[in-house]
């Protein structure tokens, strides 16, 4: 297929200010740039990602540098003006969606709305936060709650409400416990109307494994409203397409885990979201021991024994969230999770480089430069 990509490449590295920039809602945009778990690859992006497609550049391509990194938007088929106007319209979206749904970093409606929560009292939600809530709250319990964006002081405590987590020793043993044994959950989040309390005034919102999958369908949903049927928008390696590219499907490689490259390549169809969560790029650094910044709720502690969990679905926001609880899953319990939130593409690294995928995702990806990983299926 001469048309086809046949190298990935990853893109430079961002300049350091950029990748120290800020995160929105918690999640690290600033951080999904230089890990690249994806990327998006095919013509559009010639000169960018790739080295070896061979149409000419025909595309708008546009990167914004929003949320603290790069996310990279590239448009098939429609006039330049009509692009810019469009993706111009998303940058909007997500500068609004960076300062209202920031976990930390006060004056957004999330920071506000977690004021209220801790002191007990109600508040409402706006119709720009109270879909999040709403579907949070819902793959937080389909996912048994292991996806949990209740657990933000836990995440703080850590030290993952900063741009850069801090040196020194984990928190104390402690001090994990008594979060824990809190237990700070989605079913404490009582919804009535826009009104929201919780019964729990330890439940403190982070909705940084979620978010970022949410944006990037609102991001399509955009484009569509300004006549932009064929595009990709690629947060660092997430990514959600539209239409195809001219005669064949959007294409993308998936970034190993633990080496340089793509793992494995995969044909995205239209309406489809590809979302990865990784223990392994944003961590603190103790004595040796990496603590990741993906929580097992159960514990407190973060999850050791998955490098990557990569999750495909036409909802974004589920497919984000399904790839933080699998990650927190791992190899023991991935099947059983998959099967309580209806997935169907999973596919998971473990720390040894072993790949677990579902029958389904099996069948639609191909692992790249003839690498053949030891891989276990699983049914779901
Ligand atoms: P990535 O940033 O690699 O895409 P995720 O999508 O899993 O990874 O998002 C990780 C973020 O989600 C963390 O930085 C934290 O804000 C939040 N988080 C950590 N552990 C959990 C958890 N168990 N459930 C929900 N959110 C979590
Ligand atoms: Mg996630």
């Amino acid at each position: 297929m001469p048309t086809m990509c046949e190298q990935y490449s990853i893109p430079p590295a961002m300049p350091g200010d950029a990748r120290q920039g800020i995160a929105a809602a918690g999640f690290r945009w600033r951080s999904l740039l230089p890990r690249l778990h994806i990327l998006a690859c095919c013509v559009p992006l010639a000169g960018l990602l790739l080295s070896a497609c061979t149409e000419p550049p025909r595309d708008y391509q546009q990167s914004l540098f929003i949320f603290g990194t790069l996310v990279d938007i590239s448009v098939h088929g429609a006039p330049q003006e009509q692009a810019a106007a469009a993706v111009a319209a998303v940058d909007a979206d997500f500068q609004r969606m960076h300062r209202e749904w920031h976990a930390w970093k006060p004056g957004g409606e999330l920071v506000e709305l977690n004021r209220h929560l801790a002191a007990g009292e109600t508040t409402t939600a706006s119709d720009f936060l109270l879909p999040l809530l709403l579907q949070a709250r819902t793959l937080s319990l389909q996912s048994d709650g292991l996806f949990n964006p209740a657990i933000g002081r836990l995440i703080a405590l850590w030290g993952f409400h900063s741009d850069e987590p801090p040196p020194g020793p984990p928190p104390s043993a402690a001090a994990i416990e008594t979060l824990v044994a809190g237990k700070p959950d989605m079913q404490a989040l009582l919804i009535e109307g826009n009104r929201v309390s919780s019964s729990n005034p330890l439940v403190q919102l982070d909705l940084g494994g979620f978010a970022k999958g949410y944006a990037l369908n609102k991001a399509i949903a955009r484009l569509h409203e300004h006549g932009v049927d064929d595009a990709i928008v690629n947060a660092g390696g997430d990514l959600c397409v539209s239409g195809r590219h001219g005669d064949r499907p959007w294409q993308v490689g998936i970034r190993h885990p633990q080496g340089v490259g793509v793992i494995a390549a995969l044909a995205v169809a239209d309406g489809e979201c590809v979302l990865t969560s990784g223990n392994y790029e944003r961590y603190r650094e103790y004595e040796d021991v990496r603590y990741a910044h993906i929580l097992d709720p159960r514990t407190g502690w973060p999850v050791r024994h998955v490098a990557s969990a990569t999750v495909i679905h036409r909802d974004g926001g589920v497919a984000d969230a399904a790839a933080t609880a699998l990650t927190v899953a791992g190899p023991d319990e991935w099947q059983r999770i998959a099967r309580r939130m209806g997935l169907v593409y999973v596919m998971l690294v473990d720390e040894k480089g072993t790949v677990y995928l579902s029958p389904a995702m099996a069948e639609r990806i191909r692992f790249a430069g003839g690498q053949e990983p030891e891989t276990v299926i699983g049914e779901l």
